[in-house]
C-alpha cells in the first residue's frame, strides 16, 4: 500500500505529490523531496513532472536499487527507489535522473549496457562534486573524498 504526500519546500520544478511506502518515514521522504528538487534543477529537468516512490525490494527487479519510467510526450516520470540509506537513495535518484536526461537519445538493446555504464559514471561524478553529499562508496568501489 502506498501513501501520498505533498512535496514541500521551494522547488523550481513543478511540485508533484510524492509517494512513499509506509516504511519510509516522513523525515526521509521530506529530505528526498528536497534532494529531488536540487538535482532536477541542476540537470535542467524542471519541465518534467517527476514523482519519487520509495519502495521495497519486492516492487523492483531482483538486484536493482531503483528504476525510472517516463512518458516523453507528457513529460512525466516516476522514479522508484529501494528503501535504504539516504546516501544510497540519493545515488540511485541521481542515476535515474541522468537516464531521464538521456531520454531523447536513440536506444537499442545493443546500447543499453554502454548507457548504463556511462550513466553510472556521470552520476558518480556529479555526486562527487556535490558539497551537500556525504562521503560514499561509488559504483567503482572508491570512497569519495569528503569536501
Ligand atoms: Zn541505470
Amino acid at each position: 500500500m502506498m501513501l501520498v504526500l505533498v512535496a514541500r519546500g521551494a522547488c523550481a520544478a513543478e511540485v508533484v505529490p510524492s509517494v512513499h511506502s509506509p516504511t519510509a518515514d516522513t523525515t526521509t521522504q521530506s529530505w528526498l523531496d528536497k534532494r529531488m528538487c536540487v538535482w532536477q534543477a541542476r540537470l535542467k529537468l524542471e519541465s518534467w513532472a517527476i514523482r519519487v516512490v520509495v519502495c521495497d525490494s519486492v516492487d523492483l527487479r531482483p538486484n536493482t536499487l531503483g528504476n525510472i519510467h517516463w512518458d516523453a510526450e507528457n513529460k512525466t516520470a516516476i522514479i522508484r527507489l529501494l528503501n535504504s540509506s539516504t546516501a544510497a537513495m540519493e545515488r540511485t535518484l541521481v542515476h535515474e535522473l541522468v537516464h531521464l536526461e538521456l531520454a531523447a537519445l536513440p536506444k537499442t538493446d545493443g546500447t543499453r549496457m554502454d548507457e548504463e555504464k556511462a550513466v553510472s559514471h556521470m552520476a558518480d561524478a556529479l555526486l562527487a562534486l556535490d558539497p551537500q553529499s556525504e562521503p560514499r562508496v561509488t559504483s567503482s568501489g572508491l570512497l569519495r573524498n569528503p569536501q
